[in-house]
């Protein structure tokens, strides 16, 4: 006799899951095969459009957590979605940190923009240490966080310059005309 293959009770079931899941287990699998499917759905549907990045963010983690708790189902051999839920995680943690990327190349071009049109040495600084602690914290939602060095390295050089200019400067100005 075959056995349910989330609870081991007797097995029935129809269709895809004859033979596989007990009455019970059926309906409720279908349930949350349903209502996983909708939101991963909805998901990927806003991935496609523009949205901000933390929307995105927060969408694409969706989808993975939804693909994550469907993801006991396809071990078992059951039959989920197209394509299937490991398929779904593999390609969205790769987006997942492609978004992330994004956000990092965007948050580097804005705080170097704003650095070059800051009208004080000081402000220019704290643009950029502003600038650090956003890559910072992007580099914490990546798998691989060195990928956000160089960007690191670009305002960090940019600091250094204004500093150096800075430095400059005052050197000229208290030497006086010669
Ligand atoms: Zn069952």
């Amino acid at each position: 006799m075959d056995v349910c293959r989330l609870c081991g009770q007797a097995a029935s079931g129809a269709g895809a899951e004859a033979g596989k899941l007990c009455a019970a287990c059926a309906a409720s699998f279908r349930d949350e095969l349903a209502r996983r499917a909708r939101v991963i759905e909805d998901c990927r549907a806003l991935l496609l459009r523009d949205a901000t990045f933390p929307t995105r963010l927060a969408h694409c983690d969706l989808l993975l957590d939804n693909a994550r708790l469907l993801l006991p189902y396809e071990d078992k051999g059951l039959e989920t979605l197209e394509p299937p839920p490991s398929d779904l995680l593999r390609r969205y943690e790769v987006q997942r940190e492609r978004i992330v990327m994004e956000a990092v190349t965007a948050y580097t071009e804005l705080a170097s923009l704003r650095a070059e049109h800051a009208d004080s040495i000081e402000a220019k600084v704290d643009t950029l240490v502003t600038g650090l602690r956003r890559l910072d914290g992007l580099a914490r939602e990546l798998a691989d966080p060195s990928q956000v060095a160089p960007f690191e390295q670009t305002l960090m050089i940019l600091a250094h310059e204004a500093h150096l200019d800075d430095l400059v400067l005052r050197k000229v100005g208290e030497s006086g005309p010669s």
